[in-house]
């Protein structure tokens, strides 16, 4: 459902992405570690274009999202995006945070957009915090409206760059639920972590990058148990 080939991003004369192939089936959750700087974040954001790649193909749900006539909307609402800080507009409700994307992007009336709104966040546990503002959740709970607001837009693949990385210990068990959940329900995810547990033993497959390539991939685990790389074993070693 996503498909990656031959992905490359320089950044003037530094080559930070120097071929990196990569395939999503349908249904699956893919994880990818590695060291700060070898590039997955980079690599995540080429995929929904807020990066534009320098060679190579990617191609979303029977769409080449590298094709130069490509439609970024149509892009956008097939890859959705989940960061590290939630990007949420501090003004708007949880509710309608969620709402204007599918106001925007899909150009849904208000009262079809608030009923879908509040579904997701029904998903995510979050109905009855609908009229909260995010000053008044906590990081956990914005970033479950975070994820309202991508899956609501219903993508066919979802991207979560460190989504946890922000938050203190004690929240992060609750978004890695959420996620949990959507693999059950059968999204499509792509999840950048350091949470080795979770990738571990969530992750359909795992991949490992470093130096701007993929370095390793398998199942998570033969890439947590019986890593073949050397770069690998060194890596993982630091989290044992
Ligand atoms: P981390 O685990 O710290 O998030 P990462 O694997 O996500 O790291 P990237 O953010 O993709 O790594 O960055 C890869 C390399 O690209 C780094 O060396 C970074 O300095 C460089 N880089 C990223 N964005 C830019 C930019 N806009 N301009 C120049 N260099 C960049
Ligand atoms: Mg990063």
């Amino acid at each position: 459902i996503l498909e990656v080939t031959g992905l490359r991003k320089s950044y003037g004369s530094t080559e930070v992405l120097r071929g990196v192939d990569l395939h999503i089936n349908a249904g699956e959750l893919v994880c990818v570690i590695g060291p700060s700087g070898s590039g997955k974040s980079t690599m995540l954001r080429c995929c929904n274009l807020l990066e534009t790649p320098t060679q190579g193909k990617i191609v979303a749900n029977g769409h080449e999202v590298t094709s130069p006539s490509v439609n970024i909307n149509r892009v956008r609402q097939d890859i959705g995006m989940v960061f590290q800080q939630f990007n949420l507009y501090p003004h708007l409700t949880a509710l309608n945070n969620v709402a204007l994307a599918l106001k925007k992007v899909q150009g849904k009336s208000t009262s079809e957009a608030e009923e879908l709104a509040m579904a997701a966040l029904d998903q995510v546990g979050l109905a009855a915090k609908a009229k909260s503002f995010p000053a008044q959740l906590s990081g956990g709970q914005q970033q479950r409206v975070a994820i309202a607001r991508a899956i609501a837009l219903k993508p066919h693949v979802l991207l979560f760059d460190e989504p946890t990385s922000a938050l203190d210990p004690e929240l992060v068990e609750d978004v890695l639920n959420v996620m949990r959940d959507l693999r059950q329900r059968g999204m499509t995810m792509l999840v950048v972590t350091h949470e080795m547990a979770f990738a571990h033993a969530a992750a359909d497959r795992v991949v490992f990058m470093d130096g701007g390539v993929v370095v390793e991939e398998g199942s998570a685990s033969d890439v947590f148990e019986q890593p073949r790389e050397a770069r690998t074993k060194s890596f993982l070693a630091r989290y044992a």
